[in-house]
């Protein structure tokens, strides 16, 4: 199936469910846009498939479209390809890119080895904050850090949801500015398994999905966002992105504004790249997990 923004009269290509960091169920997200009246929706999950069946059999039941999904975080290094770009939370050079992958066979090996190599990593770097925390004198164990039955996705957003709830700061944005809590540079030496984006691209392709470019206005360490220099930046990324196999990019997304969608269509034009859409809902606001 061709995945682009014409393939619906109303389109979510991009959706969390509990099998990450959302707070309806793939079954609940896929029931919710059905009653909105969308035809066409994809569960794209951070770093995991395991909600993609739940969501298909869903769609089925109602008649809504499902397109398998998933999310994954990576790494670009820009040596060589974008002057003067990086993010300067990160290495040298590197910036970090999500990439949507649709299509994907939920069962392929490869891919869930390789998604189960990053929670491993991620549980292993879960548990070294946990011991950072209580060193510092914390009473904190992982299991206050499970907010939903059968949550098995953990990362830094539940930490901070903790320190709120035990009082020790006002709200998740303080947690994470905080030098005593997630701004601590200890802390933020903690990251995610640096998976590389050709890689994950690689990894999708393999399981015979599509990879597209998720949020790209979110995009940090490629001059300030809107401005000429980004825009110059991300066609530079796009261009050896397209060379890899990338297949299209989000341009439709909250954090674009009409006007920065208008231009990132423009731009998927010209760089040969199909045009998709996505609201990223992780559920209600006032119970948004991460
Ligand atoms: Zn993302
Ligand atoms: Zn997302």
């Amino acid at each position: 199936m061709d995945i682009d923004i014409n393939i619906g009269k109303k389109i979510d290509l991009h959706m969390h469910s509990t099998f990450s960091d959302g707070v309806f169920t793939p079954a609940e997200l896929v029931e919710l846009r059905k009653n909105e009246g969308y035809d066409v929706v994809a569960v794209t999950d951070h770093d995991g498939a395991k909600g993609v069946k739940e969501a298909l059999a869903a769609g089925k039941a109602s008649g809504v479209t499902v397109i398998p999904g998933i999310e994954i975080g990576t790494v670009f290094n820009t040596a060589g390809i974008i002057p003067g770009a990086g993010d300067s939370s990160m290495g040298e050079g590197e910036i970090e890119l999500h990439i949507l992958g649709y299509n994907i066979d939920p069962d392929n090996k490869a891919l869930n080895d390789q998604m189960q190599e990053i929670k491993d990593f991620r549980d292993r770097r879960n548990q070294k904050l946990l011991w950072y925390f209580q060193e510092k004198g914390y009473d904190i164990k992982y299991d206050d850090l499970i907010r939903n039955p059968g949550q098995d996705y953990v990362a830094k957003p539940d930490f901070a949801w903790v320190f709120v709830n035990r009082g020790y700061v006002r709200n998740v944005t303080e947690a994470f500015r905080s030098e005593k809590f997630l701004a601590a540079k200890a802390v933020q030496r903690l990251k995610q398994m640096p998976y590389p984006t050709k890689d994950a691209m690689d990894l999708i392709r393999g399981a015979d999905g599509v990879p597209v470019l998720a949020h790209p206005m979110k995009i940090k360490g490629i001059g300030e966002k809107g401005s000429d220099e980004f825009f110059d930046d991300l066609i530079r990324l796009l261009t050896q992105l397209k060379e890899w196999g990338l297949y299209g990019l989000e341009c439709y997304h909250p954090s674009a504004s009409e006007q920065d969608s208008e231009r990132l269509v423009d731009i998927a034009h010209r760089t040969g790249l199909k045009i998709t859409k996505g609201s990223d809902y992780h559920g209600p606001q006032n119970k948004k997990r991460a």
